[in-house]
């Protein structure tokens, strides 16, 4: 019997094993300018706002609100047959406007991903220890 198809890992660079370590720590970590302040994300090598090369990775607290969704309901791509359909989110983090993050949304049916509702980080082991950083809605709006 052939093993099923697992979800692929993301494979870290040296600009982004920083923001994987913290997940693996359960801790959301953006790279933030040491001297204008401004995060980024996906990181650079270069501040954008200020070209200051001072790049650090400083924990976030995790929430934000969700400023684009899709839904993926083909099941071909290998990994994801079995998850199809799911949200992906496109979440816009609380610590800075325009700071957006990729992702998913665990726990309700996809189509309850609506643009604009509060969700807060969760980490979700995958195979060989990595840890992935994936969204639920706030418990506040889950009543
Ligand atoms: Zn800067």
């Amino acid at each position: 019997m052939r093993a099923k198809p697992t979800r692929p890992i993301p494979v870290p660079t040296p600009l982004t094993q920083p923001f994987w370590d913290a997940a693996r720590n359960g801790q959301l970590a953006i790279q933030r300018c040491q001297d204008c302040r401004t995060y980024f994300h996906p990181p650079t090598s270069v501040c954008m706002q200020c070209y200051s090369s001072r790049l650090a990775f400083e924990p976030v607290s995790g929430k934000g609100a969700i400023h684009a969704r899709t839904i993926m309901h083909d099941g071909r791509i290998q990994g994801f047959g079995e998850s199809v359909p799911f949200a992906v989110i496109v979440v816009e983090l609380a610590e800075q406007r325009g700071l957006y993050l990729l992702s998913n949304l665990l726990d309700v049916p996809p189509e309850e991903a609506r643009i604009g509702l509060p969700v807060e980080v969760d980490f979700e082991p995958m195979d060989g220890g990595f840890v992935l950083p994936q969204f639920r809605l706030s418990a506040t709006m889950k009543a």
